[in-house]
């Protein structure tokens, strides 16, 4: 008696099922996909009770006839592939014809299409991979789908599933990515009767369908805090929208990657994305619909059932492109995007829906050593309630919701300012145009301190200050490898590192720009030998941006109590700084309330 045997169809095809459709998601995926390999311009989709009652895709397509809709269920049934050689060069999503084939397997099916020429449209239907009737259906362009109750004759399967909410955001997301992807098709989602997406294509191009498309689909505060970052390098692009710093998300959520228009997800692409932040992130998420274009060549997108997953050839290449121009757009646009008085509905003081500015104005998160100016911001928001309040009877909450927003930005560069004060050893307050800027002086300090050092270092002229008591820190190996591997060029930086012990590092010199405490030197060091320790990942410059931000983080700055003269002499060379509005890590520097804010405050219409 042989103990192998062959297995039934009908287990090979549950078998088959489980690897391509792993949950409700995994069939709109497929469905769409195919629809869109159909040429449709139009695609509807309903669902109902998280996809395990139905999915329903009805689309524009060709359309199939009679014969091909009976092939269209068999395993291996595919219209997109001849040879093997195809793989390589084919344009479309689907071509192991197992899509439909594993779907009916576990489901009750029925395809109703239509194709040009045909007599009339056609419908067949079944369930658990078995044909139940054949019939003929009204000449409809296009073709529906509709796989209902999923996994009925799976309960083992069923049992896996994510609950309600879970399977819905994933089937949300599902659509998201397609309809990101495919600018040029209309997408249109119900679930359990309500209309939750509706993506028309509109006239224009690639960038306003773009951004309508974004707008919905992130919702329009993520989105308004989003700005457009572009790049190019040879044999490859990368364009989109992703959150400005100061407007960051809680959660992933928000993310959406694709390479030649095709969702992905792939950690070298959301690695690359994030470093591209640098160290303005302190635990929080960027949003973003980012496109990379590659030459089709250069990658393999079929290494995963699913093809979610992709493998590159050029990583390095792609992780530098990638990074760089999140670094460089979104720096570069920062004080475009958050200048004081935003257009309406961007920023906007003191009412209640301000989550941009809200957080970026509350203390960063990341623990500090002492005497940063970490510590300073922290103690001052306990013991004083933020300026733009929550909602709670802050100082400027009640007519600001109601208010229209101020219109002009001050330009506090071109105006003389006179200095009033200080508050709270952490505010220097300014009159300008009968309005009052407000100036966060540690950070304001910190942006000076930053190009000032990032000046020199461009030129290499970095004026280096010797410790008279050199400091000494303790890293693991590794890091002192890096650390000792990248010597001269951190000597280039103002930094002079020995080697002590196998693993203790002694700083002799640093750039006369900074002071630093013994921890604060540890952290610097241990941060930055992590940096460096993916040295063809990322290009000089962006390694320059990051250590003046850890130095300007991490240094000492000027004492609290400012004198007048020295808050003159700040805002002078604030009024200078390429990026006056932002500290290194993307905290505003100042506001601005004008005349008719202040006015608005009181109830007065008329400006002061
Ligand atoms: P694949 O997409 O890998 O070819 P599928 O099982 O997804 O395999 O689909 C099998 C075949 O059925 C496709 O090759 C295509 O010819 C046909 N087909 C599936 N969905 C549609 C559709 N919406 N419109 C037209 N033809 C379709
Ligand atoms: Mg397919």
């Amino acid at each position: 008696m042989p103990e192998i045997k062959v297995l039934p169809e009908d287990v090979v095809s549950k078998i088959a099922a489980g690897e391509v459709i792993e949950r409700p998601a995994s069939v709109l995926k497929e469905l769409i996909e195919n629809s869109l390999d159909a040429g449709a311009s139009k695609i509807e989709i309903e669902i109902r009770k998280a996809g395990r009652g139905l999915i329903r895709v009805h689309d524009d397509g060709r359309g199939m006839d009679r014969e091909d809709l009976r092939l269209s269920l068999g395993r291996h049934a595919t219209s997109k592939l001849n040879v093997f050689e195809d793989i390589y060069s084919l344009a479309t999503f689907g071509f192991r014809g197992e899509a439909l084939y594993s779907i009916f397997a576990v489901s009750r099916l029925k395809i109703t299409s239509f194709r040009a020429g045909a007599e009339s449209g056609y419908a067949i239907e079944g369930e658990g991979g078995r044909v139940i009737a054949e019939l003929p259906a009204p000449p409809v362009k296009g073709t529906t789908i509709e796989a209902a109750d999923l996994f009925f004759n799976t309960p083992a399967r069923a049992k896996f599933m994510k609950s309600d909410a879970s399977e819905r955001a994933q089937l949300i997301k599902t659509v998201e990515e397609a309809a990101l992807a495919n600018l040029g098709v209309s997408f249109r989602l119900v679930i359990d009767g309500a209309e939750i997406l509706s993506l028309p294509t509109l006239p224009g191009g690639l960038w306003e369908n773009l951004k309508s498309r974004s707008a919905s689909i992130f919702g329009k505060s993520t989105y308004g805090g989003m700005a457009r970052v572009e790049g190019k390098t040879t044999g490859m692009a990368v364009y989109g929208f992703a959150s400005r710093p100061d407007a960051l998300c809680a959660t992933r959520v928000n993310q959406h990657f694709f390479v030649n228009r095709r969702p992905v997800s792939s950690a070298l692409l959301r690695q690359a994305f994030y470093r591209g932040y640098g160290h303005m992130l302190s635990g929080r998420h960027p949003a973003c619909a980012i496109f990379v274009e590659l030459d089709p060549g250069s990658f393999d997108a079929n290494i995963h059932p699913q093809k979610r997953d992709v493998k590159f050839s050029g990583e390095n290449e792609i992780f530098k492109t990638i990074s760089n121009t999140i670094y460089e757009e979104l720096l570069s646009k920062q004080t475009a995007a958050v200048n004081m008085t935003a257009p309406a509905g961007e920023v906007k003081f003191g009412s209640p829906d301000v989550p941009a500015y809200r957080e970026a104005a509350a203390p960063p998160q990341a623990a500090a050593g002492p005497g940063s100016v970490q510590d300073r911001t922290g103690q001052y928001n306990s013991s004083l309630p933020p300026l733009s309040g929550n909602g709670t009877g802050g100082l400027f909450d009640q007519h600001a919701a109601a208010a229209p927003q101020p219109a002009v930005p001050a330009d506090w560069r071109g105006h003389e300012l006179k200095y009033l004060g200080q508050l709270a050893k952490s505010y220097l307050l300014f009159e300008c145009e009968a309005g009052l800027l407000v100036v966060d002086q540690h950070a304001a300090q910190e942006r000076v301190l930053f190009e000032k050092y990032l000046d020199e270092f461009s030129k290499g002229a970095v004026r280096v200050q010797p410790l008279l008591v050199p400091l000494e820190t303790e890293l693991s190996r590794s890091q002192m490898e890096t650390v000792l591997k990248w010597r001269d060029w951190l000597k280039t930086a103002g930094f002079e590192i020995d080697q002590r012990g196998p693993a203790v590092a002694l700083l002799r010199a640093t750039p006369a720009l900074f002071y630093f405490t013994q921890p604060a030197f540890s952290e610097f060091l241990g941060y930055l030998s992590e940096v460096l320790g993916e040295p063809e990942k990322a290009a000089e410059d962006m390694k320059r941006g990051i250590i003046a931000t850890m130095a300007c983080k991490k240094s000492i700055k000027a004492h609290d109590f400012v004198k007048p003269q020295e808050a003159m002499r700040l805002m002078e060379d604030l009024k200078k700084a390429k990026d006056g509005y932002h500290c290194p890590h993307g905290r505003p520097t100042l506001f601005h309330l004008s005349g008719s804010d202040i006015a608005r405050r009181f109830q007065r219409s008329a400006a002061l």
